[in-house]
C-alpha cells in the first residue's frame, strides 16, 4: 500500500470511528465524550499534504438555485413563457405495482394550459404529488378505453372535485366501431355507476365541479383537428391495437409538438404525422421472453400480445428511427433492473438517437434549444393545493334527504357537535349551526 494511500485510509479510519462515536453519545447520553486524537492517525507533513481550500463561491448556507438541481422540485420552478413541460404520471403495464401506475402524461405550456393524455390506473396519485390546483386539471385526452389508460377516470373527475376543482371536467376520447365501443358510451356509463357518489355529495360539496363533458370524435379521422384553443392544436390519428377505436394525439403550441401514442402497432399513420416533433411518446412491450417468464403468460399469449396487439422494443425503434424526434420516449414497461437493459438493446438495434426510457415522474423541460430530462422529487404526504378558483359555499337544498329509517339510528351528540360549531365560528367569523337531521 502507498503512503498515499495509507492516508486516505486512516482519515476514512478517523471518519468511521467519528460516526461510531457519534453513535454511542446518542444513544447514551450520559457517557462523557473522550476527545479523539487525530495526531495520532495523521502527522503534520501527512496533513499538509492533504489540505483543502473552499471555492470563494462555495456556501455551507445558501440552497442552489432550482436551474442546478438534478431533480425537479414541484411547485417551485416557473414555467418560462415558451417553455414545455411534460412529467410522465403513469409509464407502467394493466397490471398494478407500487413502482408505475398506469400510462398518463401531463402536459404543461407557458401559456398557462395543462392537458392530460391518458388517465390510466393509479395515475391521480402521481398527479396528486405536482400539487397543481385541480381546477387547471380539467382537460384529458383518452387513447383508448382499456383500463390502463382510463381506469383513474373516477379518481380526477371525483377526486380532483372533492380536491378543490370548481370548473367543470372535460374528457376528449375516440368513437368505436359502434356505439356502445366509444368514449360516450363508456363514461356515460361510468358516471352511471358513480349515481350514489355524486348524488350523496350533492349539497354537501360546491356542484360546480360535478359537471362532466364528453367530446367523443370519429377514431378514423386522420391528422383531425380535435382541439384548437389559445394557441393549442390538437390532432388525432388511428391507431392498430386489438379492436377499432385506438388513437394517437400531436399537440402543436408555440413552435414546439408533443406526440402521444396510445397502444398501437407500428402504424403509418404514427410515422407519418409524428414526423419530427420535439418530443415523441410512443408504446415499448416489454419483450417477449419477459411476458413468459416474468409475466406468466405462454409463448403464444406473449407473442400474440407482445408482437401483434402492441410494439416489441425492435419495432418502437424502428419509429423512432422513421420519426426523428428530438427526444424519444418509450413507455409501458416493468423499468427494473433486471428487464430495462433487454429492452434497452433491443431498442438500440433499430434507433439510435436520443433515447428517454420513461419511469413515473420523469420529466421534460422542452423549449427550442434544449430538452432537460430529469426526475421529480415528490414527497408521500400530500395536502390537496390550494384551489385556483374562488371556494363557494355548497347548495343545501339539493341535499337528497335520508329516509326517516336511517334517521332514526343518529345518536344525540348536542354538546359535542354544537362545540365544533362553535369552536369554527369562533375562529372563522361564521354563524353556523348544527342542521336539522344531519342536513339531509
Ligand atoms: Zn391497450
Ligand atoms: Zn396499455
Amino acid at each position: 500500500m502507498s503512503r498515499r494511500s495509507t492516508t486516505r485510509f486512516s482519515i476514512l479510519g478517523l471518519l468511521a470511528t467519528g460516526f461510531a462515536f457519534g453513535y454511542i453519545v446518542a444513544c447514551n447520553r450520559t457517557e462523557s465524550p473522550k476527545p479523539v486524537v487525530a495526531e495520532n492517525v495523521v502527522d503534520e507533513e501527512e496533513a499538509a499534504a492533504t489540505e483543502v481550500t473552499f471555492r470563494p463561491d462555495a456556501s455551507a448556507t445558501r440552497a442552489n438555485p432550482a436551474s442546478e438541481r438534478d431533480a425537479y422540485f414541484p411547485g417551485t420552478e416557473d414555467l418560462g413563457p415558451d417553455e414545455m413541460r411534460i412529467i410522465a404520471c403513469g409509464t407502467g403495464m394493466p397490471t398494478a405495482r407500487p413502482k408505475q401506475a398506469a400510462t398518463c402524461f401531463l402536459v404543461e405550456l407557458g401559456n398557462g394550459d395543462k392537458f392530460l393524455f391518458d388517465l390510466g390506473t393509479g395515475s391521480a396519485e402521481r398527479v396528486s404529488a405536482l400539487r397543481i390546483p385541480w381546477d387547471y386539471l380539467n382537460k384529458a385526452f383518452i387513447s383508448h378505453l382499456h383500463t390502463d389508460h382510463f381506469g383513474d377516470f373516477d379518481a380526477f373527475y371525483i377526486g380532483g372535485w372533492v380536491g378543490g376543482r370548481n370548473t367543470a371536467f372535460h374528457v376528449w376520447g375516440p368513437s368505436g366501431d359502434s356505439p356502445e365501443l366509444g368514449t360516450q358510451y363508456a363514461l356515460e356509463h361510468f358516471q352511471k355507476a358513480l349515481t350514489w357518489d355524486i348524488e350523496c355529495r350533492k349539497g354537501n360539496i360546491p356542484a360546480s365541479g360535478g359537471q362532466l363533458f364528453i367530446h367523443e370524435f370519429d377514431y378514423k379521422g386522420v391528422n383531425q383537428v380535435v382541439y384548437e384553443e389559445n394557441g393549442v392544436t390538437i390532432r388525432s390519428w388511428p391507431a392498430i391495437h386489438g379492436i377499432d377505436g385506438c388513437v394517437s394525439y400531436r399537440l402543436d403550441w408555440n413552435g414546439l409538438s408533443f406526440v402521444f401514442g396510445g397502444d398501437t402497432y407500428p402504424n403509418s399513420w404514427f410515422t407519418e404525422y409524428a414526423q419530427n416533433a420535439d418530443v415523441v411518446v410512443h408504446e415499448c412491450f416489454i419483450t417477449v421472453p419477459q411476458l413468459i417468464e416474468k409475466y406468466k403468460w405462454s409463448p403464444e399469449t406473449a407473442l400474440q400480445v407482445g408482437t401483434q396487439i402492441h410494439s416489441a422494443p425492435e419495432a418502437t425503434g424502428k419509429v423512432f428511427s422513421m420519426v426523428q424526434p428530438r427526444m424519444a420516449v418509450a413507455y409501458h414497461f416493468f423499468n427494473d433492473w433486471d428487464t430495462v437493459n433487454d429492452i434497452y438493446s433491443r431498442l438500440r438495434t433499430t434507433y439510435d438517437g436520443p433515447l428517454s426510457l420513461a419511469n413515473d415522474y420523469m420529466v421534460w423541460n422542452v423549449t427550442k434549444d434544449d430538452i432537460r430530462v430529469r426526475m421529480c422529487a415528490i414527497m408521500e404526504d400530500v395536502w390537496p393545493p390550494n384551489p385556483a378558483t374562488t371556494v363557494m359555499p355548497p347548495d343545501p337544498s339539493i341535499r337528497i334527504p335520508k329516509s326517516e329509517f336511517i334517521d332514526g339510528g343518529r345518536l344525540d351528540l348536542g354538546d359535542i357537535i354544537d362545540s365544533i360549531y362553535d369552536e369554527v365560528n369562533e375562529q372563522y367569523g361564521t354563524d353556523e349551526s348544527p342542521p336539522e337531521n344531519g342536513g339531509g
